[in-house]
């Protein structure tokens, strides 16, 4: 990295929905890494996820409007127009080639970190990329497990971060009951995602 390089995020999830674990740490990584972007970057086709995802266009519509109050994030729609399955080294590389000379930071949650050794061409993530990670549950440490594979080329930056327990799991859950699912879900997403999700009737069990 040059003196005063173009710093460039990304985050990639399925966003299925946003919630406020997603835009607080994307504020904190556009923050601490002092990033000039960061690439909110929900996935297509993801491989790793086995259940069928909600439509691109809900998704993307509910990121766009998750990720509007923060300045520097950009949401960016390229890997629900590839074909089959999506690998983020690709759209890294895609960054990398088109800011050229930028340092690419790659934010993640700790459940991720710990999967990253299953994902495609993972060791190159690293060449290319710093990986950021925020912890998911107290006291746990993803990075470590990187430490102890002896993998000289990692690249790490360290977030700061307070563990939130949510997920879209959780509101997916929570917005599948009739009873209850407005209220439930309130302190957890965005009030424009909460309408969305209202709005649209997502995550309505049949
Ligand atoms: P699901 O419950 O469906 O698996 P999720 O809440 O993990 O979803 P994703 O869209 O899969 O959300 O996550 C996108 C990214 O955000 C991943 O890197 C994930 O680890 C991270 N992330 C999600 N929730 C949190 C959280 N509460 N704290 C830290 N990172 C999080």
């Amino acid at each position: 990295m040059t003196a005063g390089a173009r710093r460039v995020g990304m985050f990639g999830g399925a966003f299925d929905p946003p919630h406020n674990g997603h835009v607080a740490l994307a504020g904190a990584a556009l923050a601490q890494l002092q990033l000039d972007e960061l690439r909110v970057v929900p996935t297509g086709h993801a491989w790793h996820k086995a259940r069928i995802l909600t439509p691109a266009s809900d998704r993307l519509a509910m990121a766009r409007l998750a990720f509007a109050g923060l300045p520097g994030v950009v949401v960016d729609d390229r890997e629900m127009h590839r074909a089959g399955p999506t690998y983020t080294i690709d759209t890294l590389r895609e960054f990398a080639s088109e800011q050229p000379g930028a340092q690419l930071y790659l934010v993640m949650g700790a459940d991720q970190a710990r999967a990253l050794p299953s994902w495609h061409r993972w060791q190159d993530l690293f060449q290319i990329a710093i990986i950021s990670i925020a912890e998911r549950e107290q006291q746990e440490r993803a990075q470590a497990e990187f430490d102890s594979m002896n993998f000289p080329h990692a690249r790490f930056a360290p977030l700061q971060w307070t563990p939130m327990q949510v997920s879209a799991t959780q509101i997916r859950a929570l917005a599948g009951n009739r009873h209850n699912a407005g209220q439930g879900i309130a302190q957890l997403v965005p009030a424009s995602i909460a309408r969305y999700i209202e709005q649209h009737h997502l995550y309505r069990t049949p």
